[in-house]
């Protein structure tokens, strides 16, 4: 048992985390430095099960832009995060902390399947359980993967760890002004039309069934550590709490 607020996490970690100083595409250093993160809370006996996002190498998205049809731009999306999952058990086994990889998608050569019951028996054995392939379905990104493995996984949390350290109120990229939620109600964060936090369909799905999100940067200091032990950090979404602003 972890001797840490939440016992049982889900992980979403964005495909750009891989990325490094690259443009596009997976980089080795930049995948040991996330294992690194996991692995310090993997010591804390937390069980993790960890969703992989692909945007550092596909969006359906942006392929059906360029005239690609959506739901095949969207499976070549999933297929980016059965690549970025490999990765990432690489660098989290040669840190020391055992994985498996469950795939939505059938791909018996590289990942199992994914079955619920035995992602659970995966993490009562002290082993990450990274989940590739989102939901196995066109037109949803891996935010909706995230929600819906947290629900039958019966995470107490779903943590979306990006490269912005919370929900704002404005963009703070393109409005210095911008202040950061410390705490914000489903409510609230899926009425917000000038930030896009998380897809709404993923936010709604935790807000119907209690899910409490916290959305913080993976890179900065123990972020995730803090995080775990139910430290004030980024933003907490939930159905209980008032929306606040950070100090
Ligand atoms: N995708 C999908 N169904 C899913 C999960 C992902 O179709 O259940 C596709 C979608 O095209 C998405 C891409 O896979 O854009 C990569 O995932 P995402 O954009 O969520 O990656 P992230 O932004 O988290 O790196």
């Amino acid at each position: 048992m972890a001797s840490t607020r939440f016992n049982r996490v889900l992980l979403k970690v964005g495909g750009e985390s891989l990325i490094g100083d690259r443009p596009y595409g997976i980089d080795p250093k930049a995948a040991m430095k996330v294992a690194a993160q996991i692995k310090a809370i993997y010591v804390e006996n937390v069980e993790i099960a960890l969703v992989m996002g692909g945007g550092n190498i596909f969006r359906g998205i942006s392929g059906s832009k360029n005239g690609i049809d959506r739901a095949t731009a969207d499976y070549m999306g999933m297929l980016a995060t059965v690549m970025n999952a490999l990765a990432l058990q690489d660098a989290l086994e040669k840190t020391g902390v055992p994985t498996r990889v469950q795939s939505a998608l059938l791909m018996p050569a590289v990942a199992e399947s994914f079955i619920r019951r035995r992602a659970l028996r995966h993490m009562q054995k002290g082993r990450v359980v990274i989940l590739a392939a989102g939901t196995g379905v066109p037109f949803v990104t891996t935010d909706t993967g995230a929600s819906l493995h947290a629900l039958e996984l019966h995470a107490d949390v779903l943590m979306k760890a990006t490269k912005v350290d919370g929900i704002y109120d404005k963009d703070p990229q393109k409005q210095p002004d911008a202040r950061r939620f410390k705490t914000i109600t489903f409510h609230d964060a899926i009425a917000m039309d000038e930030v896009e936090v998380m897809d709404t369909a993923a936010l709604a799905m935790c807000q119907e069934n209690n899910m409490p999100v916290m959305v913080f940067e993976l890179f900065k200091g123990d972020n995730l550590v803090k995080a775990v032990k139910g430290e004030s950090i980024g933003t907490y979404v939930s159905n209980d709490t008032q929306t606040e602003f950070a100090e």
